[in-house]
């Protein structure tokens, strides 16, 4: 077994290896397709598959499809995509309604066992019978049907004779159960809604707690590893896989085999783990989708969105994303992790991965007066300081440079150590420069600086390690590539839009200035980048260049995160 993450997940594995109740671990992702992940499945990925990986067993990937209308195809490709992108691979793709006939067989098994019943109470009067937290429920007047008359009914919801509704199939437990999830569960329930999968072959459709543990039981999958809201839903998860008891029932799963899977059954363990919460994210589906539908956001993949789409558009990396899980680690307290953390985590990962260049978001003109107007010269620049490997690359320089408006003062602040008039500053890779002369526009307005290079402070010069306190970027003008660059920024204002205890909604949470669109000059290095290429811009912050808009001849860039965390609130 793998050394390594110490969780409390983990050693339950290890146990069950050494104790020999288990020989190979099998675990599986199980979302359901209506919608596009967000960073909180990745902890459920992270952890479904890398534990397959560290004990050398398998996890599939299943496709949780029971409830019809709101799954679509689309998000099937998306989950997939995504989960390989985060760097996992599945042994198994599956959909739950690749078994809707062994649920359907399990539950005439269940019926003809006197474990089921068909129910013609209404969801109004289901509730009510059921009870609360501290009454006990009442049994439905239809539970002492005979299996005869049972079978008979199931058999005809199958058939559609019904309407939606009329009719439930309902598990036979305890009314009076401490655990409302006890009391006679809906197993299936009649809706006449065509499916993803199956088209319009079912009018009726089993229920998640119902489904979702046999599929577990009939991959094999040893350890189910879930949400802590499922804690309470253990005792029902255990019931049906005890009474279906598929281990010993080939009749019911034989028929998969024929069919080409690879169906080995055996009584899955859940466990339950506690949510990722970030601040300032939501991790609803139900609400990312209300951000796309209503237009407040570009789409599932707007890197202002927390789906992995948003974040890998954004430029956040896998490697970053698998960094903050394994640092978050596995237990059962629930928690909200600061989103800088987050920040950190990708900013470590792209610290290492990402080449360096040049990049000016706010330009402002600095002519250098003591060099002839042809100058043109070719600098040698290493890819990155810490790491030779990254190679080197030349960088154009010429008389008429783009330097950061924001590195310049007409005013200077106290301990303002870039340029002012009369200042000097160092121009990164060139020598010292000295602001001579400000020229203005009629308003007022600086619109380029007179500078003179000190050529004995260039490299190779005597004068090359004169101290002078401030280092800036720049582009060389005649070179530069224009460039769109989108800053992004938080979408949510506050670090907890969910909470609506000041009675406003998470939606008037969104911060107005979470996207701006800049023009910036760009080396020509960077311009020439490969869509998703992420860089370094020197004293700016990650970028990357955007997988679906960016091109050679016109690049758009997007601001992944800046170097230090800036985000004071
Ligand atoms: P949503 O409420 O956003 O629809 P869900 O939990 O219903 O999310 P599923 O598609 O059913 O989404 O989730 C697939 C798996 O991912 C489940 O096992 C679920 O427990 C897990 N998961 C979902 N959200 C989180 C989260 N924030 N942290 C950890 N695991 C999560
Ligand atoms: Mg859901
Ligand atoms: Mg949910």
């Amino acid at each position: 077994p793998a050394e390594g993450q110490r969780d409390f997940v983990r050693q339950i594995i290890r146990d069950d290896l050494a104790s020999g109740k288990h020989h190979a671990i099998r675990t599986r992702f199980p979302p359901e397709p209506n919608g596009y992940l967000h960073i909180g499945h990745a902890k459920a990925i992270c952890l479904n598959f890398g534990i397959a990986a560290e004990f050398t067993g398998w996890c599939n990937l299943r496709l949780d499809d029971t409830n019809p209308g709101k799954e679509d195809p689309e998000f099937v490709e998306g989950i997939k995509d995504d989960v390989r992108w985060l760097g996992y691979d599945w042994h198994d793709l599956r959909h739950a309604s690749d078994y809707f006939e062994v649920f359907y067989d399990a539950a005439v098994k269940l019926i003809r066992d006197g474990h089921a019943y068909v129910d013609d109470l209404n969801a109004d009067e289901m509730r009510e019978y059921r009870g609360t937290l501290t009454s006990p429920g009442r049994n439905s007047p239809h539970r002492e049907r005979s299996v005869e008359a049972n079978l008979d009914l199931f058999r005809r919801m199958r058939e559609g004779e019904f309407a939606d509704g009329a009719k439930t199939l309902r598990a036979k437990i305890d009314m009076t159960s401490g655990n409302i999830n006890m009391r006679d569960p809906a197993i299936y329930r009649i809706r006449k809604i065509a499916h993803q999968n199956t088209g319009d072959a079912w009018p009726i459709y089993p229920m998640y707690d119902y489904a979702h543990c046999l599929s577990d039981a009939l991959e094999g999958i040893t350890h189910s590893l879930c949400t802590l809201e499922f804690e309470d839903h253990r005792p029902l998860y255990d019931w049906f896989v005890d009474k279906v008891d598929l281990v010993n029932h080939p009749e019911l799963w034989q028929h998969l085999r024929e069919g080409g899977f690879k169906t080995e059954p055996a009584k899955p363990r859940q466990i339950e783990f506690s949510r990722l919460n970030l601040s300032y994210c939501i991790t609803s589906k139900r609400k990312l989708a209300q951000l796309v539908n209503e237009g407040l956001v570009d789409g599932w993949d707007d890197p202002r969105m927390n789906t992995l789409r948003g974040l890998r558009r954004r430029g956040f990396t896998p490697g970053g994303i698998r960094l903050l899980i394994e640092r978050l680690g596995v237990s059962k307290q629930n928690s909200v992790i600061d989103y800088a953390i987050f920040e950190n985590c990708v900013r470590e990962d792209l610290d290492t991965s990402a080449p360096r260049r040049m990049a000016v978001l706010d330009p402002l003109k600095l002519v250098i007066t003591n060099l002839p107007e042809d100058h043109e010269e070719s600098l040698v620049f290493s890819n990155h300081p810490k790491d030779e490997s990254f190679g080197t690359r030349n960088v154009p320089f010429s008389r008429e440079l783009w330097i950061e408006r924001e590195d310049f003062a007409e005013v200077p602040p106290k301990g303002f150590h870039r340029l002012k008039p009369e200042g000097e500053v160092r121009l990164r890779g060139v020598g010292i420069v000295k602001c001579e002369e400000l020229i203005k526009d009629a308003a007022g307005n600086v619109i380029e600086l007179r500078c003179t290079l000190d050529l004995e402070s260039r490299q190779g010069m005597p004068g090359a390690d004169r101290k002078v306190k401030g280092t800036i970027h720049w582009v060389s003008a005649r070179h530069g590539v224009a460039t769109e660059v989108r800053i992004y920024d938080r979408l949510f204002n506050v670090a907890a839009p969910d909470d609506e205890s000041d009675g406003k909604s998470w939606i008037e949470h969104i911060n107005p200035e979470a996207k701006r669109v800049v023009q910036a000059w760009l080396e020509p290095a960077a311009a020439v980048a490969a869509p998703e290429q992420r860089f370094q811009f020197e004293r700016l912050g990650y970028f990357v260049a955007d997988r679906i808009e960016h091109r050679a001849d016109k690049p758009v860039f997007n601001r992944t995160v800046t170097l230090r965390d800036t985000w004071a609130k």
